[in-house]
C-alpha cells in the first residue's frame, strides 16, 4: 500500500509503490478512485486517476489491484452503454443521479441475468483456445459465442446446456494436470491487442450505404479510414450514419470528448433506428462508449482502448466488426494534458513524442485476420476515426500522423458544407487505397462495367474542376459544346449522385445495385448526350431535356422499385432519338 504524495488534476503521485507494476489498476483514498499506474520510479508511481480528485490529499492510502486496466466480456456487452473504463453507464445513473458519484463501481455485466447457454462440443473433445464451446442467443442478431479461454485449453470433462449466470461454471476442461472451470465471463486487459492467427489483406468491401464512400472512396473490411474536417463539415452525421448502415456485424461507437449534446443524440437516435437488413433496432448490434468532453479526461485516453477490446472480442467470434472513434483529436488531447502533468518533454505542439506511435498501435488493431481456434474462421475490425483539427488545418499533429496511417481519407470539406452539399466529402482530396483490390469484388458482384463507370464519372469531376477555371475567367460561353456536355454531367454526378440527404427517408441508404443503376444512368445520358452533338445536335437543347428532372429525382426511388430505372432509360433514349431527329 502506498501514500499519497502529490496530486495535479488528474495525476496522482504516490510512493511507497515498490511492488507495483506499470498499468496495474490501483484505488485511490477514502473514495476508493479508480487510477491507473502510467509511470514508476523506484518507489514513486504516477497514477492517472479515472475520476475528479478533488479533496484527495498527501497522506491518502493508495492500494493496488495487481492487475492492469481490463474489460469484462461476455453476454450483455450488446445494448450496452458505458464509459471510457466500461463503467455501465444507466446502471451508474440508477444508482447515482446524472452526476456520476466518485469511487462507484458497478460491473460491467450483469451478473444476475441468467442466459439460456447451448453447448456446441461434448465431454471427450479437445479444445484449444478461441475454439467455441457453445453460444448464447444474446440478441435476434448476435450469437454470442463462447469461446475457450485463452489460456485453457485441453479436453472436456463436462459441459452441459441451461440457463447460466456469466459467473457458474458451464464446462469444465482438463488442462495438464488441473480441472479448470469455466464460465461465459472473461476479462482481459485492454492496452494490448488480443491475440489471432493470422492476419490477412482485406478484399471484400464494408458497404456503408452512402453513394460517395461506397462508390468512389470504399473501405475494405478490416481496413482504417479517417474523416478529417473542420467544425460543423458533417463529421458526426458521416460516423452516425456509418454506425447505422455499415454492413458490419457488430458496431462499437466510442464518442471520445465530444460534447454531450452529441452523444445525447447517438443515445437517444440508435435505440429507435432499424437495421434495414434484419428488421431488428440497431442497438441489438452496437456497444456504446461515451466519454463527453465534461467527463473526467484520463477516461477519455482509456476510451478507445476500451472500444477496441471489446471489438477484437466479437471478431475472434468470427464477426465484421466497425469501430467509430469521434474524435480521436480529443484523445490525443487528453493523451497531451496527461503527458504535460508528467511533464515529459513535449513534442509539436504540446503532444508527447509518442503521439504518433500511440496512435497507430490503436489502428494497428484493426485488420482482417484468421482467428484463433482449430476451425479457420475469418473476423475483422473496420476502424474509422473522425479527427477534428482546430481550424480545419491539417498540418497540425494529430491530422499528419493519422494521414501517415489510415488507407482511407475521407476529407470534409467546409466550402462544400458551406453550399448545403453533404456529405461534404471532397472527391478532389480524398482516397481510398483500397479502391484497385476492391475493383474485382464489385465487379463480380455487382456490375462488370463498375470500375470502367466509377472511373469515367471521376474523370469527369476532375475535368470540371480544372474546366471551371476557365468559366471564371471567361464564362460559360467560351465553352465548347463538349465541355458544356461535361460540365453538365458534373454537375449532375455532383448533385444527383454524390448529394445525399442522411434525413431523407430513402435517400440515407443506397444499396449498390441502386448505385450502380443511378450512376449508370447519369453516365449513359451523357453517352447519348455525346452522340446527339456529333449530329449537330445543340448542348443547350440536351441539358433542357425533360428526362433530366427524373435522373435527378433517381435517389428517391425506393429499393423495391429499381425496374422503374428501365424505364427512364428508355425515356432518355426517346427523348434523344427526337432531337437527333
Ligand atoms: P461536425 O461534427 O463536423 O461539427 P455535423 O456532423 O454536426 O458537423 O454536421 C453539421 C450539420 O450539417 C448537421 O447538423 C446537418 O444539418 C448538416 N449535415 C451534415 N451531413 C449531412 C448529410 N449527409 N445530410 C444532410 N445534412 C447534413
Amino acid at each position: 500500500m502506498g501514500k499519497v504524495i502529490k496530486v495535479a488534476g488528474p495525476l496522482i503521485v504516490a510512493d511507497g509503490m515498490r511492488d507495483c507494476r506499470m498499468f496495474d489498476v490501483v484505488r485511490v483514498g477514502k473514495f476508493g478512485l479508480i487510477g491507473e499506474i502510467i509511470e514508476l520510479r523506484a518507489d514513486k508511481a504516477s497514477i492517472q486517476v479515472y475520476e475528479e480528485t478533488a479533496g484527495i490529499g498527501a497522506g491518502d492510502d493508495v492500494i493496488s489491484t495487481g492487475s492492469p486496466l481490463s474489460v469484462e466480456l461476455g453476454p450483455g456487452l450488446i445494448e450496452s452503454i458505458y464509459d471510457g473504463i466500461q463503467r455501465p453507464l444507466p446502471t451508474l445513473r440508477a444508482s447515482s443521479g446524472n452526476r456520476i458519484a466518485r469511487g462507484i463501481e458497478a460491473p460491467p455485466l450483469n451478473r444476475e441475468k441468467k442466459w439460456t447457454f447451448t453447448p456446441t462440443v461434448k465431454p471427450g473433445d479437445v479444445v484449444i483456445p478461441g475454439d467455441e464451446l457453445g453460444f448464447v442467443q444474446e440478441t435476434p442478431v448476435v450469437r454470442h459465442k463462447i469461446m475457450t479461454p485463452l489460456n485453457c485449453g485441453g479436453q472436456i470433462i463436462s459441459i452441459k446446456p441451461g440457463d447460466f449466470t456469466i459467473v457458474d461454471t458451464i464446462a469444465k476442461i482438463a488442462v495438464g494436470d488441473t480441472i479448470k472451470d469455466i464460465i461465459m465471463l472473461q476479462k482481459c486487459a485492454v492496452r494490448q491487442g488480443r491475440p489471432f492467427a493470422q492476419k490477412q489483406s482485406p478484399t471484400v468491401p464494408m458497404i456503408t450505404g452512402q453513394r460517395v464512400i461506397d462508390t468512389f472512396f470504399p473501405i475494405a473490411r478490416g481496413g482504417v479510414a479517417a474523416i478529417p474536417g473542420p467544425f460543423g463539415s458533417g463529421k458526426t452525421v458521416v460516423q452516425h450514419q456509418l454506425a447505422k448502415w455499415a454492413s458490419a456485424d457488430i458496431i462499437v461507437y466510442v464518442g471520445c470528448g465530444e460534447r454531450g449534446n452529441e452523444m445525447t443524440d447517438v443515445l437517444n437516435e440508435f435505440p429507435e433506428l432499424k437495421d434495414p437488413q434484419t428488421g431488428e433496432p440497431l442497438m441489438k448490434r452496437t456497444v456504446l462508449i461515451a466519454n463527453t468532453s465534461d467527463m473526467p479526461v484520463a477516461a477519455r485516453e482509456a476510451s478507445i482502448y476500451t472500444g477496441i477490446t471489446i471489438g477484437e472480442y466479437f471478431r475472434d467470434m468470427g464477426y465484421n466488426v466497425a469501430i467509430m472513434a469521434d474524435s480521436t483529436s480529443r484523445w490525443a488531447e487528453a493523451l497531451r494534458e496527461m503527458s504535460g502533468r508528467l511533464e515529459e518533454m513535449p513534442g509539436e505542439e504540446g503532444y508527447p513524442a509518442y503521439l504518433s506511435s500511440r496512435l497507430a498501435e490503436f489502428y494497428e488493431r484493426a485488420g482482417s485476420v484468421k482467428v484463433l481456434g482449430t476451425q479457420s474462421i475469418n473476423g475483422s475490425i473496420s476502424a474509422i476515426g473522425a479527427v477534428s483539427p482546430p481550424g480545419g488545418d491539417l498540418s497540425e499533429p494529430v491530422s499528419q500522423a493519422t494521414l501517415r496511417i489510415i488507407k482511407v481519407y475521407w476529407g470534409l470539406s467546409a466550402s462544400l458544407a458551406y453550399r448545403r452539399h453533404f456529405p461534404a466529402v471532397d472527391w478532389l482530396i480524398s482516397y481510398s487505397l483500397y479502391s484497385e483490390r476492391l475493383a474485382e469484388w464489385y465487379n463480380e458482384n455487382i456490375a462488370q462495367e463498375w470500375s470502367h463507370l466509377t472511373s469515367g464519372a471521376m474523370a469527369i469531376l476532375q475535368e470540371e474542376a480544372s474546366l471551371q477555371e476557365i468559366v471564371r475567367l471567361v464564362g460559360t460561353d467560351a465553352l465548347s459544346p463538349k465541355d458544356k456536355i461535361t460540365m453538365d454531367t458534373a454537375k449532375s454526378i455532383r448533385e444527383d449522385y454524390l448529394h445525399q440527404d442522411a434525413f431523407n427517408e430513402i435517400d440515407t441508404y443506397t444499396s449498390l445495385n441502386k448505385q450502380y443503376r443511378m450512376l449508370k444512368l447519369v453516365i449513359a445520358f451523357d453517352t447519348l448526350a455525346r452522340t446527339a452533338l456529333n449530329k449537330n445536335v445543340e448542348p443547350e437543347d440536351i441539358i433542357e431535356l425533360p428526362v433530366k428532372e427524373k435522373i435527378s429525382r433517381s435517389k428517391y426511388i425506393p429499393e423495391n422499385e429499381l425496374e422503374s430505372f428501365d424505364a427512364i432509360e428508355l425515356e432518355m433514349k426517346k427523348e434523344i432519338a427526337q432531337l437527333i431527329g
